[in-house]
Formats: structure tokens, C-alpha cells, sequence
């Protein structure tokens, strides 16, 4: 059997700010860095706009401002993003501040998704270059924690020190894993809301701030701001039970590929369940299966007007002299997302959006379009045995499957802590 002094589940911004940071320290180290898909994935993918700033990403159990910020500063010198400017805020700060809205400066860089994925081939390359064993199309299936051995779809092998990165794709997993090793978890909030689309001249804020990032009361907030060349995607996600269902999301090209003109950002309410919910995902299975049901197996979309009037949107509404731009996802079924979503959720985020529109007016036009459901499985969250994120003896869990990170630059900089952790213990560091 083979042995690694480390091997990394998931190429995702966690796995790979991981091993550089390990590689750093430990030039020698004989690394696996193993990966399910067939390239490549994660969510460095993804529209791949970064945040540097303390909060976006990081979520306040795992970090402190004083604590993430050299972790911060490590991902940003790594990375050297190139900073967008931000202009002309001040007269949406005052609006916002009038009614009790926050309108937190980002530092903020954009790549694109085909930028991101430049920057993947860029990493791996290099990673390769430093030695590192990368193996694609293979899944990780058990650890052994007394016997640090794993077993995969391609092999068993033993590590020194195993790190857990499967994101949230890998949440079913994570939980699973996680049971399997009596490493105990609490899941018991998540983010459900809606994702907005409407033109650029309706929201004109992201010319002078890309992804401008709104707090409203009761937990809502604005997220994932995708302008220029902007769609509208929905994400598969399978319950524990089998079935399938979407949650929608956004992304960009970056900036001079095929322009649109649309915008999309997601509006979200955070909840924390109590007793007797005990799992937020059970509860997010059910109403992405509630939306799937409503929708006839596809998001639902509203257009705005519709929505203000009571009524569904149809089919042969959805074009009109008023409603005079197309929606991206194609595969959304016009609809009433009032059908699917609890009022707890829905009477926030259209509150939220009254508020939006009294600091940017024009996001309610009628024309915009809402879809549902965008729903964020965060909150997988193991008890950690230190603050390298150790949940068993040498096996470490970081990114957005486990909570530390709700982003690329957290899960960089949750990757970074992890082999922080490792380094010390092997007197490295
Ligand atoms: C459409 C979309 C757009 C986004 N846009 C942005 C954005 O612009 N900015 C931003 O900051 N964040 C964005 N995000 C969020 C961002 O992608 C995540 O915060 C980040 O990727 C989390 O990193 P991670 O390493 O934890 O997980 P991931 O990036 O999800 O990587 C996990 C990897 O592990 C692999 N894996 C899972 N289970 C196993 C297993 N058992 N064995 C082997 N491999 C496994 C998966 O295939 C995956 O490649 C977006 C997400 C989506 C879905």
C-alpha cells in the first residue's frame, strides 16, 4: 500500500490552497490530491469573483476579523487578484443607512468562469510541477482513523495526514463520512431565498460596484452579483432519500465575452433551526422537492409584475412589450413562487427587495424576474478537536461542506489553516 504524507480530497479552492501552503513548508511532502470529477472542478468554475474582506466568506463560528486577516492576506498574495474600483457610493450608503440597510465595501476581484478556468489548469500545472500526485475521476469512500488508511474507487493507501474538502456537492457525503468515523456534526441552519434577473439599466449599482453586497434585517442579504455577460443556472442536487432537485444560481463570463446586459444576484435569508428540526438540510430537501413539485420537476420563475398582482406568470406573458427581455434559464417553468416558498423566507426577501428599490430604484421593475429556489447547504458543521480544523486524529475537514468557508477566498484560506495544522504537528512550522 502506498503512502502519502498527505492526501487531499477535492480540488476545489480548500484543496488546492491546502497543498500549496503544505508544499511551502514542506517541499518534500508526497502529496495525493484526489478529485471525482473527471477534471478539474469545484468552484473556483464558477463566475470566480473573489472577496477579500472579512466578513464575505467567512463565517463568524470558524473566524474573527483578527483572526482571518493574515490567512487573508496569504490568500491574497497568492493569488494576486487584480482589485476592481469601486465608485460613487456614497449616494446609495445614504439611502441604505435611512432605512436600516448596510452596504458593506468589498474588495472584490472578477475572473469569469472562463477566467476561472484559466486559473485552474494555471494551478494544477503548477501543483504538478511541485510534485504533487493529481488523480481525477477518483472518489474517496472511507477512512480508517486508527489505521490512517483510506479506500477510494481506484485504490487504498495510507496518509500522515488526511484533508477533507468535498464542498457542498459533497455534503451527503461529509455527513456520511462523518458518522462513520463518530465524528460528531451539527446541521441546523441554511440560506434559502431567490435569485434576481433583470437588466442592467434596472440595477445600474454594479457599474461602479460589482457584486455590491446589501444587509437587510431578519438576516437577508443580497449575494452573488453577476453583471455583464450574466446567466442564470440551476445546480442538481440529490437527497438522501434519492431524489433529485435544483437550486438556482448565477454566474458571468468576464467582461468582454458576449455581453447581455442582464444582471443577477441572489436575495437571501438566513435560519437557524431549533428543536425538533434538527437538520437543515432535511429541511432544505424538502422544500427543494416542494419547488420541484410546484415547478413540474424545474426553478420556477416570476416575473415581478406578476408577483405584485397575486398571479402566475405564464408562458405567453413572459414576452410582452413590458416583460421585454429573456430569461437565461430557459428551463424554468413560469410560475408562482409564493406556491413554494414558506412565508417565513418569502415575506423578508420581498421586504428586503422594497428596500432595494428604495436604495437602487428600478430592481422592481416589472420585468425582473425572480427565481426559486436558491437554497445554501452550509452548515455541515463538524465539532472540531483545534482550531486547524482537526475533527479526528490527523483527518481535518475544511471549505463549504464543513462550514468553515462560504467562499473561494474562506475556502483558500480554511485550506491554509488546515496545513497550518499539519505543519506545526510535524514541527515544520
Ligand atoms: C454557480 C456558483 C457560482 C459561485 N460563484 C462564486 C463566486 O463568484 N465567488 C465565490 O467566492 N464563491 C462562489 N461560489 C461558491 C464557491 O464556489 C465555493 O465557496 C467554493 O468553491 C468552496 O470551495 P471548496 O473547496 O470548499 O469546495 P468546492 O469548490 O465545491 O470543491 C470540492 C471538490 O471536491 C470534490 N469532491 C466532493 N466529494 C468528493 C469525494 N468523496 N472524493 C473526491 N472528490 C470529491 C468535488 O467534485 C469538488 O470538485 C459559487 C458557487 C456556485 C455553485
Amino acid at each position: 500500500m502506498k503512502h502519502y504524507d498527505c492526501i487531499i480530497v477535492g480540488s476545489g479552492p480548500s484543496g488546492l490552497g491546502s497543498a500549496f501552503a503544505l508544499l511551502e513548508s514542506f517541499p518534500d511532502a508526497k502529496v495525493l490530491l484526489i478529485e471525482s470529477a473527471e477534471i478539474s472542478s469545484g468552484g473556483l468554475r464558477n463566475d470566480c469573483k473573489m472577496n477579500f474582506t472579512f466578513p464575505v466568506g467567512f463565517p463568524y463560528e470558524y473566524w474573527t476579523k483578527e483572526s482571518a486577516a493574515p490567512y487573508l492576506e496569504k490568500t491574497e498574495s497568492f493569488l494576486k487578484p487584480i482589485i476592481y474600483e469601486k465608485n460613487n457610493l456614497e449616494i446609495y450608503t445614504r439611502r441604505a443607512e435611512r432605512i436600516g440597510v448596510e452596504l458593506l465595501r468589498i474588495r472584490q476581484s472578477h475572473l469569469g468562469t472562463d477566467g476561472g478556468i484559466k486559473l485552474i489548469k494555471q494551478l494544477t500545472a503548477q501543483l504538478e510541477s511541485l510534485g504533487v500526485e493529481l488523480s481525477f475521476g477518483e472518489t474517496l469512500q472511507k477512512a480508517d482513523e486508527k489505521l490512517h488508511t483510506v479506500i477510494t474507487t481506484k485504490r487504498e493507501a495510507s496518509y500522515g495526514s488526511l484533508i477533507v474538502a468535498p464542498g457542498r456537492h459533497g455534503f451527503d457525503f461529509l455527513r456520511h463520512f462523518m458518522a462513520d468515523l463518530d465524528i460528531p456534526y451539527q446541521d441546523n441552519s441554511i440560506d434559502v431565498g431567490i435569485r434576481v434577473e433583470t437588466k442592467q439599466e434596472h440595477y445600474p449599482i454594479v457599474a461602479d460596484y460589482y457584486d455590491p453586497k446589501f444587509l437587510f434585517p431578519e438576516q437577508t442579504r443580497t449575494f452573488c452579483t453577476n453583471s455583464g455577460s450574466a446567466h442564470v443556472v440551476q445546480e442538481k442536487y440529490t437527497t438522501s432519500s434519492g431524489h433529485d432537485y435544483y437550486s438556482v444560481n448565477g454566474h458571468a463570463y468576464s467582461e468582454n465575452l458576449k455581453p447581455n446586459g442582464l444582471v443577477n444576484f441572489a436575495m437571501l435569508r438566513t435560519v437557524a433551526f431549533t428543536q425538533p428540526i434538527a437538520s437543515g438540510q432535511d429541511y432544505a430537501e424538502h422544500l427543494g422537492q416542494l419547488a420541484m413539485l410546484t415547478g413540474g420537476g424545474h426553478p420556477i420563475m416570476q416575473r415581478v409584475g406578476d408577483f405584485r398582482l397575486g398571479k402566475r406568470t405564464t408562458s405567453e406573458g413572459l414576452n410582452d412589450d413590458l416583460y421585454d427581455f429573456t430569461p437565461t434559464l430557459k428551463s424554468a417553468t413560469p410560475g408562482d413562487i409564493s406556491l413554494a416558498m414558506p412565508s417565513k423566507f418569502l415575506e423578508s426577501i420581498w421586504k428586503a427587495m422594497k428596500r432595494l428599490d428604495t436604495i437602487v430604484p428600478g430592481v422592481l421593475h416589472p420585468s425582473t424576474i425572480m427565481y426559486y429556489p436558491e437554497i445554501k447547504l452550509y452548515a455541515n458543521k463538524p465539532v472540531f478537536k483545534n482550531k486547524w480544523f482537526m475533527a479526528a486524529d490527523d483527518i481535518y475537514l475544511i471549505g463549504d461542506g464543513a462550514g468553515t468557508s462560504r467562499g473561494i477566498t474562506g475556502a483558500w484560506a480554511s485550506g491554509i489553516r488546515a496545513a497550518e495544522g499539519i505543519l506545526i504537528k510535524l514541527g515544520k512550522k
